[in-house]
């Protein structure tokens, strides 16, 4: 089969096309056989002009019958409950909330109570763990030994504060989880050659990361500007938290070299839809 994707380093998602819609899937962690996940694509859905057609945000101004009939495409494709989705309520913060049966269908099927919420964690079987995305970084954690899940949105500002750390830690907290025990996937997002940042951003990451990891996570392009490596940068945050380096899968995918199928905020700027993340344990 021909291959769509523009694919950067070793392979680590497959494209599946069978279902409603197509969407993106980790093998390490459908492999493991105790989870339901994917990554959405721009593909498959009934969303119109700057939101066609996989929109998974109600909150951009799309029609939210439409957004709705996407979910549901979603969660047909994915296998899951619609009506148990918990969204989480992104602002680029390191706020990771444990997730109960008491939220499900929250930023769906009822209001959140909740915002300022960028991580999602659970052990409840069923619940299917949502976050946003246009060329940021989703994360995505399994506990196999104590059967629990995490989803973080990890921008510039969450990789620098580092939001895989609080949520290794978080799930340590609530669920027991040990590091070395957990499986972590870096989803697809802005690759480092397609990420020039100012030298303002460059300086938060020298100040945040030990000066021997500079030149993997930033390129100086010596005109102020630097190219920014947030799949590394990831990567070490969740080495630093404890996490097995073979435990670790990075993306292949770049948002912003595959435009026709994923949605860029670097090539549209808000004119646009957002992808989703979804986890969830089966029961
Ligand atoms: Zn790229």
């Amino acid at each position: 089969m021909n291959d769509i994707w523009k694919r950067r380093g070793k392979k680590t998602l497959d494209y599946k096309t069978e279902g409603l819609n197509p969407y993106l899937s980790f093998s390490v962690l459908e492999e493991s056989g105790l989870v339901k996940q994917g990554f959405s694509t721009k593909l498959g859905g009934v969303s119109q002009g700057k939101f066609a057609t996989m929109n998974l945000t109600f909150t951009r101004g799309d029609n939210p019958d439409h957004v709705m009939e996407n979910y549901k495409r979603m969660a047909g494709s994915l296998g899951v409950d619609v009506e148990r989705m918990v969204l989480s309520y992104q602002t680029h913060t390191t706020s990771v909330r444990i997730v109960t049966e008491a939220d499900a269908g929250k930023g769906i099927t009822k209001e959140r109570d909740y915002k300022d919420v960028d991580g999602l964690i659970t052990n409840v079987p069923g619940i299917t763990l949502v976050t946003f995305y246009a060329d940021c970084v989703p994360l995505y954690f399994l506990d196999p030994v104590h059967k629990a899940i995490g989803l973080s949105h990890s921008g510039w500002r969450g990789t620098v504060s580092r939001i895989g750390e609080v949520t290794v830690k978080k799930m340590g907290e609530a669920f027991g989880s040990r590091p070395e025990d957990i499986i972590a996937c870096i989803g697809p997002s802005i690759c480092k050659d397609c990420y020039e940042v100012g030298s303002e951003v460059a300086a938060e990451f020298m100040k945040g990361f030990d000066k021997n990891y500079r030149a993997e996570i930033l390129e100086d392009q010596g005109n102020g500007k630097y190219l920014l490596n947030l799949w590394r940068a990831n990567e070490i945050v969740l080495r630093e938290a404890g996490v097995e380096k073979e435990h670790i899968q990075i993306t292949d995918i770049c948002t912003r070299c595959n435009p026709d199928y994923l949605f860029s905020h670097r090539v549209t700027g808000d004119e646009r839809g957002n992808l989703g993340a979804f986890l969830s344990l089966i029961p």
